[in-house]
């Protein structure tokens, strides 16, 4: 089959689709979408996509915006982020610390800043309690001062605060920012969550479907950690007595961020440690733009 993609008349059409030919306001994304339609158009030539098939897909894409957020870390895209952004650390000298892993696509902003030790589940939940400390230091070991961690997580019914189907939850509930103190130490209670899956019905689900995948997460707890001179942290803890924990459907897993849960009882407590990148310039304190949901 001939190749036409990088003929004379379809590199044309790409420099005008782009807009290159207009203004230069915006050359980064004028170059960025001509490599994106590019790409595209080179992968209906390689697996010589038919009409049909092209307008499926484009109905899906239309059909499943709404799961974006979860389509991304399903097929790998998020994890790949962090993959890129290992290797541009590597390249400039950042190194060691906790793995960064996905933020997902469940945080909201605006939970209540509280003091160390509190509790985040304002709603019963039947099941165990889970309680967490540790302590947050820096390359040289150094405790961390005013830190303030996020943490979120899910319920035992594997649903999330401000994003439950059956609207069970209090705003909020498993959710906070807690501010530590100069000693970098952390501590708060919880109730267990559960792993979750893609909901039913989904664009999510149907892909994971169709390409033969599961769509579960084992339980897992995010964080975000802030602190005055060092880098902005997004990782999770995925529970390493989990089924699931090393067969995550949104590859948050990784290395060092597999904790077994000490169970006694109805009590589960997790010991762990964060370890800070020093900042090297102001926004290395700052999480990505991503928009969030604000509450
Ligand atoms: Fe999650």
């Amino acid at each position: 089959m001939t190749d036409i993609v990088k003929g004379a008349a379809v590199q044309d059409l790409l420099d005008r689709a782009s807009g290159l030919s207009e203004d230069d306001s915006t050359p980064r994304l004028k170059a960025i979408t001509r490599d994106l339609l590019e790409a595209i158009m080179a992968i209906v030539e390689k697996h010589d996509i038919t009409e049909s098939e092209f307008w499926e897909a484009t109905a899906f894409l239309q059909g499943g915006a709404e799961e974006f957020g979860l389509i991304v870390p399903g097929v790998g895209l998020e994890h790949f982020l962090d993959l890129h952004m290992d290797a541009k650390d590597a390249e400039n000298g950042y190194e060691g610390g906790t793995p960064r892993t996905i933020e997902g696509p469940l945080y909201v902003e605006g939970a209540p800043l509280a003091e160390n030790g509190v509790n985040l589940s304002t709603d019963p939940d039947d099941t165990e309690t889970l309680t967490m400390s540790g302590v947050l230091r820096g390359p040289d070991g150094e405790p961390v001062k005013d830190a303030i961690l996020h943490v979120w997580h899910a319920n035992s019914k594997g649903f999330y605060s401000h994003f439950d189907p059956t609207g069970e939850q209090s705003p909020f509930n498993n959710r906070r920012r807690i501010q530590l103190g100069d000693d970098g130490r952390y501590a708060f209670e919880s109730k267990m969550p559960r792993g979750y899956s893609c909901p039913p019905g989904g664009a999510t689900e149907k892909l994971m479907q169709l390409l033969g995948r599961h769509g579960d997460r084992p339980a897992h707890v995010h964080f975000f950690v802030e602190a005055p001179g060092y880098r902005a942290l997004t990782t999770q803890i995925n529970f390493g007595d989990d089924p699931l924990a090393r067969s995550d459907f949104a590859f948050g897993t990784r290395d060092g961020l597999l904790p077994v849960p000490n169970r006694d009882g109805d009590t589960a407590h997790v010991e762990f440690d964060f370890e800070l990148q020093k900042a090297k310039s102001s926004d290395d304190e700052k999480f990505s733009a991503r928009p969030r949901l604000s509450a």
